[in-house]
């Protein structure tokens, strides 16, 4: 059992934002910004790729209505949402980061540093993907 299973069955304490039927939104202990939301399942799925699909939507809308509420009373001109597959996920039960973002605020650790990837190599990575997908789509 992680500590979002002890958050999820009330055994740890949290600053719930939202709790619906299938997802909890609760504040993160150690925020980028004030007001960092994470938004899980309340089943244990561990990545956001175990999480059955017709989930998916219900997840977004939760992170759109946190996303919302964080604009007026954090003074939130936009919002980062973010989701760590395995690398950089530091509890296995799938979250979505909801973060609250000021133009300036000085955020620069995520997707950076970016490449200068040749055209070629471009079509060569984008030829892998779409043969991927296709092999996907036939299984
Ligand atoms: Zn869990």
């Amino acid at each position: 059992m992680d500590v979002f299973d002890q958050i999820i069955s009330g055994a740890t304490p949290a600053e719930v934002i939202l709790r619906t039927d299938r997802f909890i939104a609760f504040l993160d202990v150690r925020p980028v910004f004030p007001g960092h939301t994470l938004v899980c399942p309340l089943d244990h799925y561990e990545t956001l790729y175990d999480l059955p699909v017709e989930l998916y939507a219900e997840l977004l809308i939760a992170a759109r209505r946190i996303g919302l509420a964080q604009q007026a009373p954090l003074v939130a001109d936009g919002t980062l949402l973010v989701t760590n597959n395995v690398v950089s996920q530091s509890v296995p039960h799938d979250h979505l980061h909801v973060i609250p973002r000021r133009r300036k605020d000085g955020l620069r650790g995520f997707l950076w540093p970016r490449s200068r990837p040749t055209v070629e190599e471009l079509r060569t990575v984008g030829d892998q993907l779409r043969a991927a997908l296709t092999d996907e789509e036939a299984r």
